[in-house]
């Protein structure tokens, strides 16, 4: 089967919904038209075509969907208990786990990941869901003592915060909505959800299963529009309660500001320039696809891609060849073609962007080493890139300091542990990082030198929501999973009570 049949044929599974004329907003259960009638278009990044048509929301819609939310969160569902919330989550997990093929479908088309590695996603979204239905019976205070004269008894209680505004990046929305979801649903908040204009396909269809499952209406809205006029409505919000944001630096900082209106408490999860290590002593038969695909999967656009490979210079050549040799196995292909390891980039902007930083690495001195075009032939309408590989990288050209969100790889030759730390620590950002050695003291120190959230050894993004995944520097602050994570959706009250 070509990838054009396969196209069709996985297209019609997923036909029901794809085929709407208009994606309206979901507020309060209904599916409803933008207040304004605006709507705008997404495109199918594998072929350029127009996929859909969405509602294009403003700050009416996020008066109503945030109302909607105020409402469901006073109403009846503040009286769930822990045990009906935790089997909420539990059925909501049933009922997705049989209708994931059809959301893998809608995110291949929407967003440009490749279907496989889309049901492969369905195991992490499976646990996180376990995950965060232990939370909702997991939320406790403290009794703590005193030295308050007299009987006081003094405690700490753990309270839903209320309103969540989640703001969601473009690219992987069918799992990371659910980092939001799951807790706003574990914790007895509310949410409204403004997805990003490339990709929110996955985000509407997710709030209609939500509400088939067994989501009482109003506790799950849905705005699409753009970031401008949505996004900046939801985290202006006078009674948004928290945001929950993943998305880029320089929108972070947009969202910290316009948090000052009513001292909203932020999740702000940011870009990236992740430092991957590769030590001489290194088994370079896991450190190369796994320093590889820590960059190339879903096309580079990870928050948390190892882009800066440091590499020990006694190995630099031999690590080299064997990633050139490794990268000839990637298939670069149409999103619903089953044997595509690699997709297109989100958009013909982004396309744009990442092959001006190939000129920009070129003109900086950095040897480009494979790709740096765009593909041609049968994908030539898609925005497909080939991944891409600069060598001869230094810390100061602009290709290893920025956030390039796409198929490149900067090999960066060091010579000790302690350049290696000094080099990966010489970036604004602190979200991932990895080192590659069998000597267990080398890796520990590494791990305790490099200024990061979350680092591997051995390995490149595994995420659980039971472990976390932090970030620190300009990366943002606020966990992703553990404990930690729940804290966004609760506050704390401290009771002293005198009987
Ligand atoms: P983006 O910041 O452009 O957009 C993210 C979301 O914010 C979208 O929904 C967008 O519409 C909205 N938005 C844009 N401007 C806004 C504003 N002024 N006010 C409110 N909302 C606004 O990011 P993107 O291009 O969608 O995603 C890529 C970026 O996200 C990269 O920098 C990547 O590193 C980062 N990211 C981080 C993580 C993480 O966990 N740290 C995960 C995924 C992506």
């Amino acid at each position: 089967m070509t990838a054009s049949q396969q196209d069709l044929a996985l297209r019609e599974q997923a036909q029901g919904f794809l085929s709407r004329e208009v994606h309206h907003l979901i507020i309060d259960g209904q599916s409803v038209p933008a207040a304004s009638g605006k709507t705008m278009t997404t495109v199918n990044p594998s072929t350029g075509d127009v996929l859909a048509r969405l509602a294009s929301g403003g700050q009416a819609d996020v008066d109503r969907a945030v109302l909607a939310a105020r409402r469901a969160f006073k109403g009846p569902w503040s009286a769930w208990s822990p045990y009906e919330r935790q089997a909420l989550l539990t059925r909501v997990g049933q009922v997705l786990d049989a209708k994931f093929d059809e959301l893998a479908q809608i995110e291949a088309v929407d967003m440009g990941a490749p279907v496989t590695r889309l049901r492969n996603s369905k195991a992490a979204l499976m646990k996180m869901l376990s995950f965060f239905a232990s939370q909702a019976t997991n939320i406790s205070g403290e009794t703590l003592m005193n030295g308050i004269p007299g009987s006081v008894t003094t405690m700490t209680l753990k309270a839903p915060v209320g309103v969540i505004g989640g703001i969601i990046p473009w690219n992987g929305p069918l799992v990371s909505q659910f980092w939001i979801i799951g807790a706003v649903l574990a914790s007895g908040c509310t949410a409204v959800l403004k997805p990003a204009s490339e990709a929110s396909l996955s985000v509407l269809r997710v709030a209609e299963i939500l509400l088939e499952a067994g989501v009482p209406a109003g506790v799950i809205n849905v705005v699409t529009g753009s970031g401008k006029d949505a996004g900046n409505a939801l985290a202006a919000h006078p009674d948004v309660d928290r945001i929950a944001f993943t998305g880029s630096t320089q929108t972070g900082r947009s969202i910290i500001q316009a948090s000052t209106v009513n001292i909203k408490k932020l999740q702000l999860e940011l870009g990236g320039k992740s430092a991957d290590i590769v030590c001489s002593d290194a088994d370079l038969d896991k450190a190369v696809p796994g320093a590889a695909m820590g960059v190339f999967a879903n096309s580079g656009q990870i928050c948390f891609a190892g882009t800066r490979v440091l590499v020990q210079r006694p190995i630099v050549d031999e690590f080299t060849e064997r990633l050139l040799a490794f990268i000839k196995t990637l298939r670069v292909g149409n999103s619903l073609d089953d044997t595509a390891t690699l997709g297109p980039v989100i958009s013909q902007n982004q396309l744009d962007n990442v092959l001006s930083y190939i000129d920009v690495g070129r003109a900086e001195g950095a040897e480009l080493l494979c790709g740096g075009q765009r593909l041609g032939d049968e994908l030539e309408n898609g925005y497909f890139m080939q991944p891409s590989v600069f060598g001869g990288v230094t810390n100061d050209m602009r290709i290893a300091r920025e956030e390039i969100f796409g198929p490149v790889l900067s090999i960066m030759p060091f010579d000790d542990i302690d350049e290696a730390i000094a080099i990966a620590n010489d970036n604004e950002y602190g979200l991932g990082g990895a080192v590659w050695s069998q000597n267990l003291s080398t890796a520990l120190r590494v791990v305790h030198g490099v200024h990061t959230g979350t680092m591997w050894v051995n390995c490149y993004g595994y995420v659980d929501p039971m472990v976390g995944f932090n970030g620190t520097k300009m990366s943002g602050y606020g966990a992703k999973g553990t404990a930690a994570h729940m804290d966004t959706y609760l506050y704390t009250k401290s009771v002293y009570m005198q009987l």
